[in-house]
């Protein structure tokens, strides 16, 4: 049996470079999660959320400091073993879905495995068993414009776990979303640290999305706290 997922992140620093000199985003982040844990992230706009949860993703690099996901600095890798790590290892949900328009359901929810090649019969298989979970099983064959906003959230979480990965990182997952939507998507996202085993870090403004998670942290002038 494989160990329990796991997230590390000590003394993460991030700048951008301005006219006026580096610009200090991040100031010494330490993070340590574990498998079935969910942290809400929550600050005001400019207080480096996204560029946060772009380091945490992988897809930007840090200045400093380190990030260990199952015992994997995943920048220690060469950029084509991190995509690899990250298609694995890594799902992600945007506010906007970012669904491909021409692929049906399934195909979006295949689409880390389609990137690599054939999908298994193992990841078709979990692929239906995902859209059952998220109640999605009769409109496998829709296309994203077939759907309702509540309904491509749902085949956007489905997607994110189709790989078993170890992290989940959700940017605003409710945001474009009517209240009762988006209190059924909250309820559906609050399985799957349980359900699935993953790590589950969500960014927000949502107070009732940052309250149903286990732990929260504030960013402020670059820190958590
Ligand atoms: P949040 O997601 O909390 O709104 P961001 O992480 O987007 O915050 O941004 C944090 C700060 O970094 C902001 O002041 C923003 O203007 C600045 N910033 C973000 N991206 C860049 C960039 N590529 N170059 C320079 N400054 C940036």
């Amino acid at each position: 049996m494989e160990s329990p997922h796991s997230l590390l992140v000590e003394h993460l620093s991030k700048s951008y470079p301005t006219a006026t000199g580096p610009l200090q985003v991040l100031h010494d982040i330490g993070l340590e999660l574990s498998a079935g844990d969910s942290l809400a992230i929550v600050g005001p706009s400019g207080s480096g959320k996204s560029t946060l949860l772009q380091i945490l993703g992988t897809l930007d690099h840090p200045d400093d400091g380190t990030i260990t996901i199952d015992g994997q600095d995943p920048f220690q890798l060469n950029d084509k073993d991190l995509a690899a790590f990250r298609n694995q290892k890594i799902g992600f949900i945007f506010q906007d879905h970012h669904l491909l328009p021409q692929l049906t359901v399934t195909e979006n929810v295949l689409v880390a495995a389609l990137a690599i090649g054939q999908p298994s019969a193992e990841q078709r298989e979990r692929c239906e068993s995902l859209l059952d979970a998220v109640s999605l099983a009769d409109r496998r064959g829709h296309l994203p414009s077939e759907l309702s906003g509540g309904e491509r959230e749902r085949v956007a979480i489905a997607r994110a776990l189709l790989m078993q990965p170890a992290l989940i990182l959700a940017d605003e997952p409710t945001g474009n979303l009517d209240r009762r939507t988006a209190d059924s998507v909250t309820e559906l996202l609050l399985t799957l640290p349980s359900d699935f085993g993953v790590i589950l870090i969500t960014v927000t403004h949502s107070d009732a999305l940052a309250a149903a998670m286990k732990k929260r942290r504030e960013l402020e002038d670059g820190r958590l706290v």
